[in-house]
């Protein structure tokens, strides 16, 4: 269900504006509004979802949708199309949304950032 508050289910409904790279049933792939990375995509689950702690059974598929996301837009990189994965769970850890997503981060490397 979708969170009236929550800035990712606003972008998920079309009601923010955002440089959209890829979407299917699952999930869209925006570009970051603050790039840590010369590449850095957001890949959101369309369910809000509150982040890893909030998955259970019913759930926990988005995972691999994600991963399979991920690969997808990697197709797009240059060679040796590298890139890094990352979600931030709780604030301690860096989460401002508290909608789960998976941070794509490409041409730099991580331990840079
Ligand atoms: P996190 O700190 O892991 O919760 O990541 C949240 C990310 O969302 C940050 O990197 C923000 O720059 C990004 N962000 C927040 N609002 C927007 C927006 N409206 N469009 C695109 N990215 C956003
Ligand atoms: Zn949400």
């Amino acid at each position: 269900m979708a969170d009236q508050s929550c800035v990712f289910c606003k972008i998920i409904n079309k009601a923010l504006p955002v440089t959209l790279i890829e979407e299917n049933d699952d999930c869209i792939v925006i570009e970051d509004i603050a790039p840590k990375a010369p590449v850095h995509y957001l890949i959101i689950p369309k369910k809000h979802i509150i982040n890893v702690h909030d998955l259970d059974a019913s759930t926990a598929s988005i995972m691999s949708s994600m991963a399979l996301m991920a690969k997808k837009i990697a197709q797009k990189l240059p060679e040796p199309k590298a890139f890094g994965l990352i979600i931030n769970n709780g604030e301690q850890a860096g989460q401002t949304v508290l909608h789960m997503h998976q941070h794509f981060l490409s041409g730099a490397k991580l331990t840079d950032l």
